[in-house]
C-alpha cells in the first residue's frame, strides 16, 4: 500500500503527498483517528545533521497485536547507501520504511540512525531528517515558487531556483508566463504528472534531507519522462542514505544493495546481478517481468 496512507498529519515536515479524492480522504481520517500515540520523551534529543547509517535490529512491528507484518527484521544501510525494496504485495516493504520516520513504532527491536534509537530522538527533529517522494505529489493552489518552498518555507529565491535547475524544472518555468509566481492547482494552471513529480523533487533538493525515502510511481508515465525522471531521483539521491520501495525492477539495477521481502521476512539480499545469477526469488520476479 502506499506509504502516504500512514498517519501523517503531525509530520508537516516530511509529508509530499496527499490522498486524493474523498475515499482517500476518509481513509486518511480513520488512520489518524487510529493513530497511536507517538510523542517525544521527555530526554529527546534533538538530532541534526545525521550522516544516515541505519539500523533495523531484530525488528518486529504489527499493526494489530494478533497479526505480525514484521517479525525479526534485521539489516544495516550504511550512510550513502542506496537501498531497494522489491517483494510480493502486502510483504511489507511500505511497513519497513515507514517505521523509520516513526510513523508507527517498532514493537520489538531497535531502529537506530547513526547509532542512536530514533525513539529518543526528538521526532521533528528526525523527520526533519528524512524526504519521502511518492507518485501522488500534493501541490496546493500557490505559485510554483511556494510550491517549491514548501520543503523549506524559508528558503530565498536563488536556492528555489537552484533546486528548480537540479530537478530539471527550470525551462518550464522560464516559458510560464509569470515564471516563478505563477499559480498552479484548481485554478491556475494545471502540470502534468511529469511535471509534479518534477517539483516534489525540487523540494527535495531544497529540503536536502541525508535520509529519502522514494515510493516508487507504479503508474506509467511516458517512457521519455520515466527516464528523465528517474535520472533526476538518481541525482537526487547521490550522497543521500535512499530506500526506494520499489515496484519495477527496471529501476532498481543500479541499487547498491536489493532486500528481496516476502512472508518470511528478507528472503534475498545483493546487487542486481547476485539475485539474477542466485536464481531465487529475484531471479523469478526478474524473468517474470521480462517475459510479461
Ligand atoms: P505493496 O507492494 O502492495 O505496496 P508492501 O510490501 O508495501 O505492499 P505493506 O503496505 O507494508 O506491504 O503491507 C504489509 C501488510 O500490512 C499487509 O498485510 C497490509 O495489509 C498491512 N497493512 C498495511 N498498512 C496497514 C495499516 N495502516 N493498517 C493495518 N494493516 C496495514
Amino acid at each position: 500500500s502506499n506509504i502516504f496512507f500512514r498517519p501523517i498529519e503531525k509530520i508537516n515536515a516530511v509529508i509530499e503527498s496527499y490522498p486524493k479524492g474523498l475515499a482517500g480522504f476518509k481513509r486518511y481520517l480513520e488512520i489518524i483517528d487510529t493513530e497511536p500515540d507517538i510523542s517525544d520523551k521527555p530526554d529527546a534529543v534533538e538530532v541534526s545533521t545525521l550522516h544516515g547509517d541505519i539500523t533495523f535490529q531484530n525488528v518486529f512491528f504489527g499493526y494489530d497485536e494478533d497479526r505480525p507484518v514484521l517479525q525479526n527484521i534485521s539489516l544495516k544501510v550504511k550512510a550513502g547507501e542506496t537501498i531497494a525494496f522489491v517483494g510480493p504485495s502486502g510483504a511489507g516493504k511500505t511497513t519497513i520504511c515507514s517505521l523509520l520516520p516513526r510513523f508507527y513504532d517498532v514493537t520489538g527491536g531497535a531502529i537506530t540512525i547513526d547509532g542512536i534509537d530514533i525513539r529518543d530522538m526528538k521526532l521533528e527533529s528526525l523527520r526533519k531528517q528524512i524526504g519521502i517522494v511518492q507518485q501522488d505529489v500534493f501541490l496546493f493552489s500557490g505559485t510554483i515558487r511556494e510550491n517549491i518552498a514548501y520543503g523549506k518555507l524559508d528558503a530565498k529565491l536563488p536556492e528555489i531556483w537552484e533546486a528548480a535547475r537540479r530537478a530539471h524544472l527550470e525551462d518550464l518555468i522560464q516559458n510560464l508566463p509569470e515564471g516563478m509566481d505563477t499559480v498552479i492547482g484548481e485554478r491556475g494552471v494545471k502540470l502534468s504528472g511529469g511535471q509534479k513529480q518534477r517539483l516534489a523533487i525540487a523540494r527535495m533538493f531544497l529540503k536536502n534531507p541525508p535520509i529519502l525515502i522514494l515510493d516508487e510511481a507504479t503508474s506509467a508515465l511516458d517512457t521519455e519522462t520515466e527516464a528523465a525522471i528517474q535520472q533526476s531521483l538518481a541525482d537526487l539521491s547521490v550522497g543521500r542514505t535512499t530506500l526506494v520501495i520499489a515496484h519495477r525492477l527496471t529501476t532498481i539495477k543500479n541499487a547498491d544493495r536489493i532486500m528481496v521481502v516476502n512472508e518470511e521476512g528478507i528472503a534475498e539480499q545483493g546487487r542486481h546481478d547476485e539475485l539474477v545469477h542466485a536464481g531465487g526469488i529475484y531471479s523469478r520476479l526478474h524473468q517474470a517481468q521480462y517475459n510479461a
